[in-house]
């Protein structure tokens, strides 16, 4: 059966009636002018979002995979030195790609559930005196491990250290979710995907490149094709793109960042931030920790849960999506089996997050771990009950 549960996986995330209704078009020209109304709204909508104000962006069909390829393609050379901490499988992934393009990565490993070492990574960009490194990379929102990295910090680091690499930043399942600074952080790239924040289906990467990333292609030499910036660039120009685009998901995307915004970005934010303290305030009722090793690095967008030593994380999620019909995080890479995670992010109320709390009480009953049914539901209740008061008096 196809029921209409929300998700709680970190992505693609729910999708909203009137969101999934624009994405729902006839074919439409891509050369006519009515794309070009499409197409320019929704940048202008995702650079607001990103914080940008003279950034370009590029959206990609594609994911956010699509995303890291497009910022490595890009801007770097054959043999190009790339420091980057690996924390999670997403980390892991994007410095995997830089290894298969021969990039030559210093990967500074930290125990995950952790977040990016700022600290390390000056110390590694002060003795790179030769300038090797080209780019730092930085994975904003871990969502293997519901782990937040100071992006600011890392700005810090590489300006403290003298350095001038391009600064990188996943921002996959943070933009439009957590705060994102491209411009206060100093951010060269900004990669995400349509179907996390944005509460879109997959099909979008969706970029920013700074003047300064933008320079830095002019002279680049990996090869790239279908993720040519410069080509996308001529597209644009024309309200075209160099190949065929992805209307209806632009159109949706046009539709997404209108809607964020008229919420209000900090509205957002906070929306967010109280989800994920009613879900944590539940996972500490259960008796159980987060993943993320220390408060400062808790994600508001994905929280991953450690579960009792020897037992399978993942029966969790197969026992919810056989029985109860919901869909959950597995655990990923190196904490599969040790976690489950609750995807808190994009299109979300209070009561959606309870019925997810319900169930998961449901599943770990039935499992026989030792929770007691309606702990973490109430303790959620207190977080957005609050919640719900301070607003009222905000309003006030
Ligand atoms: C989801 C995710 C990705 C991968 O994006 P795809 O759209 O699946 O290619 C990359 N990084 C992070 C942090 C993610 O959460």
């Amino acid at each position: 059966m196809i029921s209409q549960n929300p998700v709680f996986i970190p992505g693609p995330t729910n999708i909203p009636e009137v969101i999934r209704k624009a994405c729902d078009m006839p074919t439409v020209d891509h050369r006519s002018p009515f794309f070009a109304s499409v197409l320019h709204p929704a940048r202008e909508g995702v650079a607001k979002v990103m914080r940008a104000t003279d950034a370009e962006i590029y959206i990609i069909p594609g994911t956010g995979t699509g995303g890291w390829e497009a910022a490595i393609a890009n801007t770097l050379n054959p043999g190009d030195g790339i420091l980057a901490a690996r924390n999670g499988l997403f980390s892991h992934k994007w410095i995997d790609m830089c290894q298969r393009f021969g990039l030559e990565v210093t990967q500074v490993d930290v125990q995950w559930g952790d977040g990016v070492p700022a600290d390390k990574f000056e110390e590694i960009l002060r003795a790179d005196k030769a300038g090797k490194i080209k780019a730092v990379l930085a994975t904003h929102n871990e969502t293997a491990t519901g782990v937040v990295s100071d992006i600011a910090a890392v700005r810090r680091a590489m300006d403290a250290a003298g350095h001038g690499a391009l600064l990188m930043v996943d921002g996959v399942s943070s933009i439009g979710c957590m705060p994102f600074e491209f411009d206060g952080w100093g951010v060269d790239v900004a990669v995400t995907g349509s179907q996390k924040g944005f509460m879109l289906p997959a099909g979008l990467g969706i970029t920013g490149f700074s003047q300064k990333a933008i320079a830095a292609s002019k002279t680049a030499t990996l090869p790239r094709t279908y993720f040519s910036i410069d080509d996308m660039r001529k597209g644009y120009a024309a309200n075209a793109y160099p190949y065929t685009p992805a209307v209806g998901l632009m159109n949706g995307l046009k539709l997404a960042t209108e809607m964020m915004l008229a919420e209000g970005l900090d509205n957002v934010f906070a929306r967010h931030k109280r989800l994920a303290e009613g879900v944590r305030a539940a996972v500490f009722a259960w008796d159980m920790k987060p993943c993320a090793l220390r408060p400062e690095l808790y994600s508001d967008t994905v929280t991953a849960i450690c579960t009792p030593e020897g037992f399978n994380a993942s029966t969790i999620v197969s026992h919810a999506s056989e029985h109860y019909d919901m869909a959950f995080g597995t655990g990923l890479g190196d904490v599969a089996g040790k976690v489950f995670r609750i995807g808190h992010l994009g299109m979300l109320t209070d009561a959606m997050v309870l019925s997810g709390l319900a169930t998961v009480e449901m599943v770990m009953s039935d499992l026989d771990l030792n929770v007691t049914p309606g702990s973490g539901v109430a303790a959620a209740q207190g977080v957005f009950r609050r919640g719900a008061a301070s607003m009222k008096a905000a309003a006030q």
